[in-house]
Parts: C-alpha cells; structure tokens; sequence
C-alpha cells in the first residue's frame, strides 16, 4: 500500500486538499512590512497580567504600523477548558482597550476572513494538512499507549539519556505501511508524529527581535502533531494557524523560545514561510532579595481580577505595562503629559530581556497621577461604576447624592497642586469616609479612645475657641 493509500485510511474523512487551503487563506492584501500579529489565549479562566502586556505589546507593534491584531482561541487541550472563559478573555481585552481587528469580538461572533478564529472549529485545516505531511513522509501515526510512553521515559531516566520521543526511541518511526494498515484496521488508536530529520548536536542561529541572535539546538524529536481526539497540539497549531492567518510577527511568551527550532523545521517542512518572532520574558518580582516571575499560584497580582477588584483604572494599568515594556515610556509621558498613549512608538528591542520587574508601588503612583487628572466628573461616574459590582453598600450610600460626590471629588482638583491620595477605586472610602455620616465614625467611645488623656473641657474650650476664630 503506497501513501496516498494509507493516507486515505488513516484520514477518511478529509475531502480537501492543502491547495484547497492555500486558496482559502490567500496571502493579504497588505503593503509590504505591515504587520500582522495576534493575541492566542487558552480559555482556562484565568487571566494573566502576563498575558494583557504580551496582548498589549502585540496590539501596539501592529497598529502603531496600520497592521492587523487578531484574536485567536486555543482550546484544543478540552481538559484544561473552564466554561465561561471565552467571554472573559474577550471581555478583558474589550475593558483594557486592545482593539482587536479579527476573531471572536463578542461571544461566537467573529469577523475577519481568516477564521474560524477558535482552534477547535479549525479540526478540518489541520487534519488537512497532517495528512499531506504523511503523503510527503514527513509525519507517521504513533500507536504507543500511555503506559508504553511512560515505560521509554523510565529507561531513558535510569540510563540517564535526554527524554523524548527520538532516534532508537522513536518506535513507531519505522512502521511499515503494511503494519500501520493493520493495525488501523484492528482499530487500534494512534497519534500523528512529525518525523524530524534534525540531529540534536546540529546548533541553528535565530535572530529573536527581542533577544536579540541567539543559538539553539536543532530539533530531533518527533513530537506529536495530532492527538489521538483529532485536535492538535500546540506546536502544529500554531505553525498551521500562524501560517494561514497569515501572521508576519509572532510575539508570544517566553517558554515557547526553547521549541523554536521545532516550530521552524514544521515550517520548513511544510515549505510555509517562517513568520518572525519574538519572545517576551515573564514579568517577574522580587522575593526575600532574589527575582522570581509572577506565579498564577502565589501572587494574587497575577491575575488582572486582582487590579479590577481593586479598582485600579484600565488606562492605568495599560500606562504601567507600556512603562515596563519601554522604560523610556516614563519620559514620554513627561514630554506628552496630554497625549493619548498610543502615540508612543513602542519598540520590541527595547523590551527588557530578562523580564520586567513588577512593582505595585510604580503602579499605584502611576495610577494616582492618572486619577488626579480625571475631572470630577469623570471621577465620579468611575467609581460609581465600581462601587456598583465591588462594594454594593457603599454604593448606596454615595450613589443617591452625585452632585455631593462630584463636590467631594472636586476639593483642590485642577490647577498645579492636585491631590493625589487616590490610586484605586477601593481607596475612596477610607479618603472621602467623613463626608459621610454613615461612615464617619464619631460614636463617642472612639472620641474617647482619641481624646484620652485630655481634659474634656480643654477640649471643649478649645473646639469652642477654634470655631471662633475659624474663617473658611
Ligand atoms: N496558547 C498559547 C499560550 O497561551 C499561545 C502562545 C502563543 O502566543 O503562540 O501560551
């Protein structure tokens, strides 16, 4: 049995071709070196302040050259899916104000010409593509079991060799046509491997446009291309995805650096041509005098709910992420202290390489200057708005008077010495409390508390004597 033959068995249901595709997803119609970048989030409910300033940095690179940004979901690992999902990351990136060009722009609707922008609708390209790749012998079906795999890791461990799926490890690499025949026949499941011609010792050069040129090792595993549920893993998405997206500039997260040369050589052997990338390091923190990078587990600062519940201003947040992403935004800032941000030009090189510091104490100053320059009302129907979702009762108590708030807001705003006490929405009630006699605590235990040691007619006379001579 040839390929084309087998190919047919192992893929019964493909009916197109990867011309078909081709045609489908024609290059765009954009002048030479506009970008065309995006935003890849997995829907696993949890959003990282890593993944807004990698979104951030991305939206900015495109749209600072006219380019396209484009929003594509990764669900293809189900395991890890959270119901829901889907509409916070669009949701987040709405409120944080990162335009999005194509995909889903409201739940299960989505424009743009290049879609569907949601992996696991796109089961038909990459099952399409896999199977050209075995016509060529550039990818062959594994049927090792789980436990079979875990087996070749244990005796890689004890011989002390590099794990993974290659070379004399590689079982089903050699398979003859007329075996997998059989064994398909018998039902058994398979995955679908990419049948690397790299050799480990081999080094290639890669230009990142944030690190700069660097050297790696060439791939020589055979990793997996298609999971044994049809859908694929990351690295054949998002070579298939990138490629007929049409992306010019990858600028993802720092752990997928080190399977560069993977993703190139599926890029070569599917003859695409390799978009650029560039690779951002995590944002990370300080801990007992050492740096670590934020942790979804550890730090609640990772996850941008913690900057919503707080209150902090989304243009706040975008400010301080653009200062971490270009130090010299902070001088920009002061030279342009009207403009909109998006009139900084943000450049990849100058992204730090090591990752950026985070720093709440930045943030909070950044955030306060920002409030200070909002007019009353602005101010106002902000924390309104907050008030509402994060502290019902407190909005009871200032929504019925506006007019009241906007006065309260309005005390030594404007002019050259604004106050600057509030840097989240959740700081207004202990600032703005006393204007309140809900919350202005003067039960006469604490003025006691206050007052010890005093005499209390002292302190009469001197209340007494005070308003007096008081002149507002
Ligand atoms: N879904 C991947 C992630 O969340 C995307 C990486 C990329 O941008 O290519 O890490």
């Amino acid at each position: 049995m040839d390929n084309k033959d087998l190919a047919k068995k192992l893929f019964p249901n493909v009916k197109l071709t990867i011309e078909d595709i081709e045609k489908k997803y024609p290059p765009r119609d954009l002048a030479a070196g506009v970008p065309v970048t995006r935003v890849a989030p997995s829907p696993t409910g949890f959003m990282h302040i890593g993944g807004i300033f990698a979104a951030l940095i991305s939206e900015r690179f495109s749209h600072q050259q006219n380019g396209i940004f484009y929003l594509r979901v990764e669900d293809t690992d189900k395991k890890r899916e959270v119901e829901g999902a889907v509409e916070l990351i669009i949701e987040a990136f709405k409120r944080y104000g990162l335009k999005i060009n194509e995909g889903e722009i409201e739940i299960e609707k989505e424009i743009g010409a290049y879609g569907p922008y949601r992996q696991s609708h796109r089961a038909e390209i990459y099952q399409t593509v896999v199977k050209y790749l075995f016509e060529q012998g550039l990818a062959y079906p594994c049927f090792c079991s789980p436990e079979q795999l875990e087996q070749i890791g244990q005796q890689q461990a004890e011989e002390k060799v590099r794990p993974g799926y290659y070379g004399q490890w590689a079982k089903c690499r050699e398979n003859s046509n007329g075996k997998i025949a059989e064994l398909i026949d018998q039902g058994a499941p398979f995955t679908i491997r990419f049948k690397s011609n790299g050799n480990f010792l081999n080094k290639i050069t890669v230009n990142d446009l944030i690190k700069g040129k660097k050297i790696l090792p060439e791939n020589d595993l055979d990793i997996i291309l298609l999971k044994s549920d049809g859908l694929p893993t990351y690295h054949f998405a998002h070579v298939v995805d990138d490629h007929f997206m049409r992306t010019t500039h990858v600028l993802r997260g720092d752990e997928w650096f080190s399977s560069l040369p993977l993703h190139l050589q599926i890029f070569a052997a599917l003859n695409f041509q390799a978009p650029l990338f560039g690779h951002i390091s995590p944002i990370q923190k300080i801990e007992n005098n050492s740096r670590r990078k934020l942790s979804k587990r550890k730090d609640p600062e990772a996850n941008v709910d913690y900057y919503q519940q707080d209150g902090y201003p989304e243009k706040a947040i975008i400010e301080y992420l653009l200062n971490l992403a270009n130090s010299d935004f902070e001088d920009w800032r002061v030279e342009n202290p009207e403009a909109d941000n998006r009139q900084f030009v943000l450049r990849l090189e100058k992204i730090n390489q090591s990752g950026a510091l985070f720093d709440l104490v930045k943030l909070q100053d950044i955030s306060k200057n920002m409030i200070a320059k909002m007019s009353a009302r602005e101010a106002t129907q902000a924390i309104l708005l907050w008030v509402k979702k994060y502290d019902p009762s407190f909005a009871k108590i200032i929504s019925s008077d506006k007019e009241y708030l906007e006065r309260i807001f309005n005390i030594e705003r404007g002019g050259d010495h604004q106050r600057k006490d509030i840097a989240k929405w959740s700081d207004v009630k202990n600032e703005f409390g006393c204007f309140y006699d809900e919350i202005f605590d003067n039960s006469s235990e604490l003025l006691k508390q206050s007052l010890a040691g005093i005499d209390l007619i002292l302190a009469q006379d001197f209340i007494k004597a005070f308003l007096e001579k008081y002149n507002h």
